[in-house]
């Protein structure tokens, strides 16, 4: 719950993270994770901050980058480079020259021109880059468009139809060593059958590079673990016991191979919260807006995708009414949320916007000139 007496004095709009939440989660996917010996690399496109990533640094995780920044992040951060993975269908050649120098444990390779770039690279430099290569494995999520990325009209990754041509033409490529495959179907998964269908892929795919002779150390299955926006309190921590199981259960895996998981959200999206005031309760014909001092240049995942983020109001515990819960930003889509039923609130209230730890800080921006809501810890 929140310590609405140590927040109530702060400047708003802020993050809140709760250190408690981020370290219960930690502990679960790494248990759950080494039951099976598995590797789980933090995808640092979820949230970046510094704090964040010293807790997931501590808990032994690997990171997962889709560019050079977060490659140099990572790095900053004293994540070993052996436990980087740099992913992404666009790598500029001074982020692959970036990775290359740090000595980083795989590029997950989306394309062949892409690998003929790398290997150009990386005999100028005098190395033999270690890459997976990305399949797109026409799975479907089942999650929002916006989101889903392993099916053929998605721009991630190598098409099974072109896959047999570019494999002979990435195992010709001097300065590359084929040591793996990579897959990542879509975020906010929920339903396991979607990780299942990737396994049953997976195998086939398996059985095929080993026709061809091809031995893959690697098996890296990305992330998309999805987790519950209605009630982050009582699901604080997602179901990484049964999403480890399901691979654990169906993937086929051949002697000393490691697998790879890339996950994201699932690490910080519940620590976190969007903290903000209400600047002025606006009655409106048909509906009555709480007019917040965030905006979406805070938090653009409503205005982006629709997503659904529950609200609080942390302060007032009058009987209830409904609100449109919108922020300054001229824009129609900055709304938080429609028909919000929140106890009866006033300027001066403070509202949580929760399950904000993922894919909230890092996407904010200045839109309207304003400015990036700062961050605060429960714990220092
Ligand atoms: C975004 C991304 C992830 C993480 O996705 P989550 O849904 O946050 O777990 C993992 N791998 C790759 C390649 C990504 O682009």
């Amino acid at each position: 719950m929140f310590p609405t007496e140590q927040l109530k004095g702060l400047e708003t709009p802020f993050y809140y993270y709760d250190i408690d939440v981020l370290r219960a989660t930690l502990k679960e996917v790494c248990e759950q994770s080494k039951k099976y010996n598995f590797h789980v690399h933090y995808a640092v496109k979820a949230n970046a901050n510094k704090r964040l990533l010293s807790e997931i640094l501590e808990a032994g995780l690997g990171v997962d980058c889709v560019s050079g920044n977060e490659v140099q992040c990572a790095l900053d951060n004293d994540f070993e480079s052996e436990s980087i993975v740099f992913a992404g269908v666009g790598k500029a050649d001074w982020e692959i020259r970036l990775a290359l120098k740090a000595g980083i444990r795989c590029f997950n390779v989306e394309s062949l021109p892409e690998a003929e770039v790398i290997n150009e690279i990386a005999g100028e430099m005098g190395k033999v880059a270690t890459i997976a290569i990305r399949i797109n494995p026409n799975v479907d999520a089942h999650t929002h468009k916006y989101i889903t990325t392993g099916l053929e009209e998605n721009k991630f990754g190598i098409g099974l139809t072109e896959l047999e041509s570019v494999v002979d033409a990435i195992v010709k490529l001097p300065n590359l060593a084929l040591k793996g495959i990579h897959f990542h179907i879509g975020s906010q998964i929920t339903d396991m059958g979607a990780f299942q269908a990737l396994c049953t892929r997976i195998n086939e795919l398996q059985r095929w590079f080993e026709e061809r002779k091809i031995r893959l150390e690697i098996v890296n299955v990305g992330g998309g673990l999805g987790v519950d926006y209605e009630h982050p309190d009582k699901h604080a921590i997602p179901t990484f016991e049964e999403y480890f199981r399901v691979f654990h259960k169906f993937l086929e895996l051949r002697d000393g191979q490691e697998v790879h998981f890339e996950l994201g959200r699932a690490i910080v999206a519940q620590c976190g919260s969007l903290v903000t005031k209400v600047l002025y309760v606006k009655e409106g014909r048909k509906k009555k807006f709480a007019i917040v001092d965030a905006g979406m240049n805070d938090l653009i995942r409503p205005a982006l995708y629709h997503a659904y983020h529950k609200i609080e109001n942390i302060t007032s515990a009058e009987a209830t009414e409904q609100y449109d819960v919108v922020g300054p930003v001229c824009e129609s889509s900055d709304c938080f949320g429609q028909a919000v039923v929140l106890p009866k609130t006033q300027r001066g209230d403070l509202i949580a916007i929760r399950t904000a730890g993922a894919y909230g800080e890092i996407m904010a921006s200045h839109y309207n000139l304003r400015k990036f809501a700062p961050s605060v810890y429960s714990k220092n």
